[in-house]
């Protein structure tokens, strides 16, 4: 039995896109609630019914929250052009060690946008 058990996060910060044409908005300093979502993939134990606990999800993602919340994403080593895309793929690699089963992260900036990153083909 294939499952996949997301969890999401949610995080208030500033930012601003170093590399749209000049007068893009983007490039303006503003701020989102984004909100990332954690997604895991894998066979279900049959004795415990479950794939893993969410807990451990939270335990793998949560310390990101301390360094994301409440900051401008350009200063932070790795983020200095936060795009959706590129935070996902900063939060990804991050979570990955801590959580194998991982499949995917997804960031949305606003309620109808979002990134989904799934990591590089061929790494797991
Ligand atoms: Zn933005």
């Amino acid at each position: 039995m294939n499952v996949e058990l997301t969890k999401e996060f949610r995080f208030e910060a500033a930012h601003r896109l170093p590399h749209v044409p000049p007068g893009h908005k983007c490039g303006r300093l503003h701020g989102h609630s984004f909100r990332f979502e954690v997604a895991v993939a894998g066979e279900v134990d049959p004795k415990t019914g479950w794939l893993l606990d969410y807990g451990d999800i939270k335990a793998a993602a949560e310390p990101l929250l301390a360094q994301l919340d409440h900051y401008n994403l350009n200063d932070i080593p790795g983020l200095e052009n936060p795009t959706s895309e590129i935070l996902a793929r900063w939060i990804y690699d991050r979570v990955k060690p801590a959580l194998p089963l991982l499949a995917s992260v997804t960031v949305r900036e606003t309620c109808t946008t979002q990134c989904v990153y799934r990591g590089e083909a061929g790494s797991s």
